[in-house]
């Protein structure tokens, strides 16, 4: 019998496991699907040697994650591959609005509110590990630094505290004279798929915003894939085992197992523990919300997609509405369960820095718009006209697509409740009491059972780090380690250099 379970091999559940097995113990993966890698797995669903990532597409998160950075993605033969811009915001009349890797070429770009931009960004990305560690935090702790050991830098935490409030009131857009900025401010705090003007999207937009001018937002050479299998190639090197095609539908299943690790949301662990869960516990559980949602549509296209604007071909990535009052409207429209005519739409274009996504001279495209939770509505023809808008001709490159409504999406992984894409609605409460109003967000009432996936703290996205809390716990409380897992990583990263 393993000493450690994991349910779930999405990119937390890994991270997790990766860690209990360095720490010396029998580790097995248990996966629902056929194929490793919940939101970060890569497949062809068009066409033959069309390579599309099916959920994750775009890696600020990964390539800057504390665990991430601890388990070195790139010595594990992983291929980061930076686009020169790291989000481009088209709006009409052929204009752009370009995040640039380097903040300089950015604020070039952005004539007269290039200073305002610099003012807002720069500080955080002069010390954007110390950003990086605050807001992948579990927001109990003082965050944990690479040497494992607590680290806070106290006026970078106010500096940025003070802008995610600034960003959320109405003073937001004080500092902007132009359309550019405050269109590209809104187009990432919108990732959260909450109201712009939220704190955990204004927290979200300061994130992103940093990270864009820092490592880039990354795309994995190869696709999404090439990240978690990294992780389970490390696992399986430390004696790990992963079952896929295994669904566990009773956590009884492992009352053997001295601790059982869960990469699963909220509603499915009441599920797989039905009458275990104390009633006060299951309540609360039950009243974790599941919120805006995702139709993913990936196209195969004969060629590059023709974008109006100067710029927009070497961006990885894409927020393709309009101005800011447009991106407001539409997600307005999709809180109150509407299907807008023009959606928000996030757009990936690997191509730009990987051609091996696709046959010479062809290209992917990755996008999603944001629908109301559990939407039937294939949104194919709204993201070809919204894209058409700003890219006259794309519709005449289109080879094949393929749609994943926000209702199917459960189906894929059973962390997407209704088809949200963040495991659990990012509102202000949900953001800091995940799933549960709980000092520990990651133990469960059940004895040596730990919740690891973006339903707990710092929330979603490919990081992993809710499976480095969650590691850290069961280690600490279950087998009595006390190494930080971030020590156990460089340990071996020593071991592999000598
Ligand atoms: C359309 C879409 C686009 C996204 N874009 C990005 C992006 O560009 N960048 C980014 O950083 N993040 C993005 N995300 C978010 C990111 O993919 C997730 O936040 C991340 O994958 C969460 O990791 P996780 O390990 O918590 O869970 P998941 O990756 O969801 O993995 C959970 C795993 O658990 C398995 N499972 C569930 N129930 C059971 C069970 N009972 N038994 C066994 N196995 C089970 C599932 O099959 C799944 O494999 C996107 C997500 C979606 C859906």
């Amino acid at each position: 019998m393993a000493d450690a379970v994991v349910v779930g091999s999405g990119p937390n559940g890994l991270a997790a496991a990766v860690i209990l097995a360095r720490a010396g113990l029998d580790v097995e993966v248990y996966e629902a699907a056929d194929h490793i890698g919940g939101g970060s797995r890569t497949a062809d669903v068009t066409l033959p040697g069309f390579h599309h990532d099916l959920c994750a597409g775009a890696h600020p998160m990964a390539a800057a994650s504390p665990f991430f950075r601890a388990f070195d993605l790139e010595a594990h033969g992983v291929e980061l591959l930076a686009p020169q811009v790291s989000y481009a915001h088209p709006l009409d009349g052929g204009r752009a609005g370009l995040a640039w890797r380097d903040l300089d070429n950015t604020v070039e770009g952005l004539g007269r509110d290039g200073r305002s931009w610099r003012q807002l960004f720069g500080p955080l990305v002069r010390r954007w590990e110390d950003t990086v560690e605050l807001a992948m935090s579990d927001f109990r702790h003082v965050p944990t630094g690479l040497n494992g050991r607590p680290h806070l830098d106290p006026v970078n935490a106010v500096r940025f505290g003070l802008r995610a409030l600034e960003q959320s009131t109405p003073v937001w857009n004080m500092r902007f004279r132009e359309d550019f900025a405050p269109a590209m401010l809104t187009g990432i705090a919108t990732h959260a798929i909450v109201p712009p003007r939220a704190i955990p999207a204004a927290g979200a937009a300061l994130l992103l915003g940093t990270l864009a001018h820092v490592r880039g937002w990354i795309i994995p050479k190869g696709g999404s894939q090439a990240i978690v299998d990294a992780l389970a190639a490390d696992l399986k090197e430390h004696g790990g085992r992963i079952f896929t095609g295994h669904r566990v539908d009773s956590i009884d299943e492992f009352d053997n197992v001295r601790t059982v690790l869960l990469d699963i949301a909220p509603a499915e662990f009441q599920r797989i523990a039905a009458d275990r869960l104390p009633a006060r516990y299951d309540r609360a559980l039950g009243r974790f919300r599941y919120g805006g949602a995702a139709c993913k549509v990936d196209f195969a296209l004969s060629g590059p997609v023709p974008w109006r604007a100067l710029g927009c071909d070497r961006a990885g990535t894409l927020h393709v509405i309009g101005d800011r009052a447009e991106t407001v409207a539409a997600e307005k429209a999709v809180a109150a369960g509407q299907h807008p005519d023009r959606p928000y739409i996030i757009a990936v274009q690997p191509g730009v820095v990987d051609p091996s996504r696709a046959p010479a001279g062809k290209h992917t495209l990755y996008t999603y718009c944001h629908v109301p939770n559990g939407s039937t509505r294939d949104m194919t023809e709204a993201i070809t006209a919204q894209i058409e808008r700003f890219a006259p001709g794309f519709r005449d490159l289109i080879l094949a697509r393929n749609v994943r409504t926000a209702a199917t999406l459960p189906a894929y992984n059973a962390n997407y409740i209704g088809g949200d894409i963040s495991a659990g609605a990012m509102t202000f409460r949900q953001t800091f009491l995940r799933p549960a109003a709980q000092w520990n967000p990651y133990r469960t009432p059940l004895p040596g059972v730990y919740l690891c996936s973006a339903a707990t703290p710092p929330g979603p996205g490919v990081h992993g780090m809710n499976g480095y809390y969650a590691a850290r716990h069961a280690l600490r409380r279950e087998f009595a380690v006390r190494t930080d897992p971030f020590d156990l990583l460089a340990r071996d990263q020593t071991e592999r250099a000598r």
